[in-house]
Parts: C-alpha cells; structure tokens; sequence
C-alpha cells in the first residue's frame, strides 16, 4: 500500500483550489483595507485568465509527458519502493534537486526562459501571482529534468504527486503579507526568500530557485536574504505590459524568435536559445530611491 496515494492527491485538489481562494481574498481585503498598498485587480485577473490556459496546455501535454515517463519507466530494472518512508523522504530530495536545477537552467537559458518568464511577468506578489505559469513546458522540455527519477525506479505517478504537492507549497510564498521567518530563513522557501527571488533588483536577480528548501542555493551559491535597505522591484526587466493571457504567454518567445531569425545564421540561432536570456538589454534597471540612499554593498 502507497504511503502517498497519488490518485488521492487528485482528489484533494478541489481543496487546495479552495483554500488558495480563500487566502487570496483575505489578501486582497488586508492590503485593500488594513495595509492600503493597493490591490492590482487586472492583473490578478489576468493571472487568473493565464492559470486557465495553463490548465488546457497541462492537460494536453501531461498526456505526452505521462507517455513518455511510463516508457521511461517500463526500460529501467530499478525499481523503488512506494511503501516505505525512506523512499518517499530520498523522493522529496530528489525532486527537490532535480526542480532547483530545472529553475536554475530555466533562468539561464533562453530556450527555457521563453515558458518560464511567464511567473515572472506581475509587478505586484501577491497569490493569484504564483497561477501565471507557461503555458510551453512541453516545447522547452522542463520536463526532461525529472526523466532521472522515473530512470531511478520511482513510480512516475510518485514523482508527479510529490512535484505537484511541491508547487502546492509554493502557492503560499507569494505574498508580501509575511514577514521573515526568523530561523527558518535560508533552511526552507519562504515568502521573503520567494519575494527576492521575484524581484528584478541586480542584487535579487537569478537568485533562491529551490522549491521547499533552499539547501541547493546555499549549496550552489545562489542563496540571498532579502534586505531591509533594498525594497523588492517585482517583474520583468523589460516589462510586459499587457494583461491579455495569449499576450503574456507568449511575449517572450516572441523576442525570442525575432533575435533568432535575425541572427543571420542557424548556428547563432541555435546559440541564442542556449544562451542567457537577453532580458536586460539596457543593463541594469533604474536604480530606485533605496539604492540612491544607501551604499550598494550595505549589509542586511
Ligand atoms: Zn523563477
Ligand atoms: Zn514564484
């Protein structure tokens, strides 16, 4: 018997969907009411319009994707156990792991960014935020990054649930409601380490991938606390301005496409997609009134 059952992990989705709503309407009044920072009702609603496409895309290429991991499955001899607790605690390391470097490379290579510059596009955390996910993760293959652990012998229904669990717990860390967690900083993903790794300042930028932990960023050098003298700037360095789903989902394969076709050879096409992103073709943002009034290198 599955210690997780992952068909029961469906079954809890109307639940999440639930108290995810919850928490997003709660928001909405605190910072409506209490801490009058505003509330960006079109973008939140333009959040919502993407997560619906997602749903479509997902539906459409999970059936791929599941094709592909069950072939993967039925090659490997390894098998791991779904019944013992030791495999499911390696499984949680594991996809933690694999889903730090599938972010990581997702920052760092064009090709990748095109699907995950979508989560980046609001300019305001708040819940909603954290439903704009690309709709193409088919196409840029982040898919790939979890073939390790069906080939290890993992059920791939096992890596899903605790992938999809992993960006359950994720939903909750895009708010400025909460503050820092105090020890927790820098052990577990929390909504101030999530909030740097959203914000587009030079110190913020590419920084706090993991997923539930942040053990890989302070392992491969990519942690970074978020600072009382640097306010987090959310958002692209070049913004998408519109709140048309279509229009956020695919402006940055637009410029994607537009600097390959225009590379003048198949060669720097190919290496413009495997390249950085050339998100910041100005260099750095405009430095804003906090790096105008402190030192740039002042300690948190
Ligand atoms: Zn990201
Ligand atoms: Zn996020």
């Amino acid at each position: 018997m599955a210690l997780i059952n992952p068909e029961s992990l469906q079954h809890t989705a109307p639940l999440f969907a639930v108290v995810a709503a919850g928490a997003a309407l709660l928001e909405f009044l605190l910072r409506r009411f209490v801490t009058r920072q505003g509330y960006d009702s079109h973008a939140a609603l333009a959040s919502l319009g993407v997560a619906a496409g997602q749903i479509v895309s997902n539906g459409l290429s999970g059936l791929a994707i599941g094709a592909l991991f069950g072939a993967v499955y039925a090659l490997t001899p390894l098998r791991l156990p779904v019944d013992a607790w030791w495999s499911w605690a390696l499984l949680f390391v594991a996809v933690e792991f694999l889903y730090y470097w599938q972010h990581r490379l997702s920052h760092e290579v064009y090709w990748l960014w095109a699907t995950h510059s979508v989560h980046h596009t609001p300019e305001e955390l708040t819940f909603p935020a954290a439903s704009r996910l690309g709709w193409t993760g088919l196409i840029s293959g982040l898919w790939v990054f979890f073939v390790p652990a069906v080939a290890l012998g993992w059920r791939p229904e096992a890596v899903a649930a605790v992938l999809a669990l992993n960006l359950r717990f994720q939903y909750f860390l895009h708010t400025e409601l909460v503050g820092r967690l105090g020890p927790l900083e820098g052990v577990l993903n929390t909504p101030s380490a999530h909030r740097v790794h959203h914000a587009s300042n030079p110190i913020y930028i590419d920084r706090n991938f993991g997923g539930v932990l942040l053990i890989f960023d302070r392992l491969f050098g990519t942690y970074q606390a978020e600072r009382r003298d640097e306010a987090c700037r959310y958002g692209l360095t070049e913004a998408v301005k519109s709140h048309n789903p279509f229009v956020i989902a695919t402006a940055e394969w637009v410029r994607l496409l537009k600097a390959m076709t225009r590379a003048g050879s198949p060669g720097r096409a190919l290496r413009i997609a495997a390249g950085y992103p050339g998100r910041r073709p100005n260099a750095r943002p405009a430095p804003g009134p906090s790096e105008a009034r402190y030192p740039p290198n002042r300690a948190a």
